[in-house]
C-alpha cells in the first residue's frame, strides 16, 4: 500500500510500504481517508524536531473509516463508520499516568513522531483510542486532534467566563486555545504578527486582536484590561521572548500556561513569580475530556472549519505541499491531504 515517508530532513517521498497484518484483538483496522499535517510533521521535514527519527510516516491528525474488527472490540464500534483518533500512548505507570495525567505520559510516543503515523492507506489502532460524531464531517474528524491541544490549554488554566485570556499565537494551536476559552465564555485577546491569522482569530471566538509588530503589546493590553493585565496567558509561539512577555503582561495573581517548546534557554526576571504569585503551567498533548470537548465545539457549527483549511491535497501532491508549506508557513494554517479516491 502506499505510504508519504519523510526519508531525511528536506526529503518526502512517496512509498510503497507492505499491507497491513489483520488487527489485534482490540484493534480496529482504519480505511484513512483525511490527515491534517501537523506543525511538528513539517519541523520533522525541516529537521529541527528533536523528538523525530528517520525514515517516518508523518500524520496523526485523522479523519477515518473503520474497515475491520478485532475480536475483542466492543459493539459500539461497526464497520462502515467514521472515526477520529487520540494518537498518543501511555505507559499506565509513569508517575504522570499513575496521577491521571496521561496525556503527560514520560514514555508516551505520538503517531507520526515517535513512531510511524497515518499518511498511508490503511492503519490498525486500538479500539480505546477512538472517537466518533454522528455529526462531524471527515475533514472535522481530522482537524478535532490539533483543537485539542489549544482546549488542554485552557483547561489547564482553569479559565473561566470572569476571566480576559491572552492567547499568543495564531496557528492552529493558538486557534484551538482561543476557540476553547471561548467555548468558556470568557474574553478572549488574540496576539499575532499577522493580520491575516488575527482575522481567523476572531471567527474562532476572539474578542479583540493585537497585531504586536504594528502597536505595542504593553500598551494596547494595558487599554484592553484597565491598566490590570489579562488574568490569563497562553502561548502558542515558542520563543524566549514570547515566554517572558507572559509573566511581564499577566495580571497580579494570574495563570500562565506554556504549549510552545522555546527554541532556545529563557532569561525571567523571577522576582514577577513570587511578586505575582503566578501559575505557571505546562501543557502537553490533551486528555480524553479535550476531545469531547472539541467534538462538542465543532458539532455546535460556530467553528470556521473551512476558514482553518488552507487547502486540501491528494496523496501525490502530498510531499510536494508539505515543501511548499516549509517555504511558506505563514501563508498556510493546516494542509489536509485526502486519501479519498
Ligand atoms: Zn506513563
Amino acid at each position: 500500500m502506499k505510504a508519504i515517508r519523510i526519508t531525511e530532513a528536506g526529503r518526502c517521498e512517496i512509498v510503497d510500504i507492505p499491507d497491513l497484518e489483520a488487527p489485534g484483538a482490540d484493534e480496529v483496522r482504519l480505511k484513512v481517508r483525511r490527515v491534517g499535517y501537523c506543525g511538528s510533521d513539517l519541523t520533522s521535514f525541516r529537521g529541527l524536531n528533536p523528538m523525530v527519527s528517520y525514515p517516518r510516516i508523518p500524520g496523526h491528525e485523522i479523519g477515518a473509516t473503520i474497515d475491520s474488527l478485532g475480536t475483542d472490540v466492543p459493539e459500539k464500534w461497526q464497520i462502515g463508520q467514521n472515526v477520529l483518533v487520540s494518537p498518543y500512548t501511555n505507559d499506565g505507570e509513569c508517575t504522570a499516568c499513575a496521577a491521571g495525567r496521561y496525556n503527560a505520559c514520560r514514555y508516551n510516543q505520538t503517531m507520526g513522531v515517535q513512531r510511524d503515523g497515518a499518511l498511508t492507506e490503511y492503519i490498525n489502532i486500538p479500539h480505546e483510542k477512538l472517537f466518533t460524531s454522528e455529526k462531524l464531517s471527515l475533514a472535522e474528524m481530522a482537524l478535532v486532534e490539533p483543537l485539542t491541544v489549544g482546549f488542554h490549554a485552557v483547561s489547564r488554566s482553569e479559565t473561566t467566563a470572569h476571566d480576559t485570556v491572552m492567547v499568543f499565537g495564531c496557528g492552529t494551536i493558538g486557534l484551538g486555545a482561543i476557540a476553547g476559552a471561548s467555548a468558556r465564555n470568557a474574553r478572549v485577546l488574540a496576539v499575532d504578527i499577522d493580520d491575516k491569522k488575527l482575522a481567523l482569530a476572531k471567527l474562532c471566538g476572539a474578542n479583540d486582536t493585537i497585531n504586536s509588530m504594528k502597536e505595542s503589546l504593553h500598551d494596547q493590553l494595558q487599554v484592553l484590561t484597565e491598566g490590570k493585565g489579562p488574568q490569563v496567558m497562553i502561548e502558542a509561539v515558542g520563543l524566549p521572548k514570547t515566554f517572558q512577555t507572559c509573566v511581564e503582561e499577566v495580571c497580579f495573581a494570574g495563570r500562565v500556561v506554556y504549549i510552545g517548546y522555546a527554541k532556545a534557554p529563557v532569561d525571567y526576571e523571577t522576582k514577577l513569580f513570587v511578586m505575582k504569585e503566578l501559575d505557571i503551567r505546562g501543557s502537553r498533548n490533551a486528555m480524553p475530556e479535550d476531545f469531547k470537548a472539541v467534538i462538542a465545539h465543532l458539532e455546535d457549527g460556530d467553528f470556521p472549519t473551512n476558514s482553518v483549511i488552507t487547502k486540501t491535497v491528494s496523496l501525490e501532491e502530498a510531499p510536494a505541499a508539505l515543501a511548499q508549506w516549509s517555504e511558506n508557513p505563514g501563508e498556510i494554517t493546516k494542509i489536509h491531504v485526502t486519501l479519498d479516491t
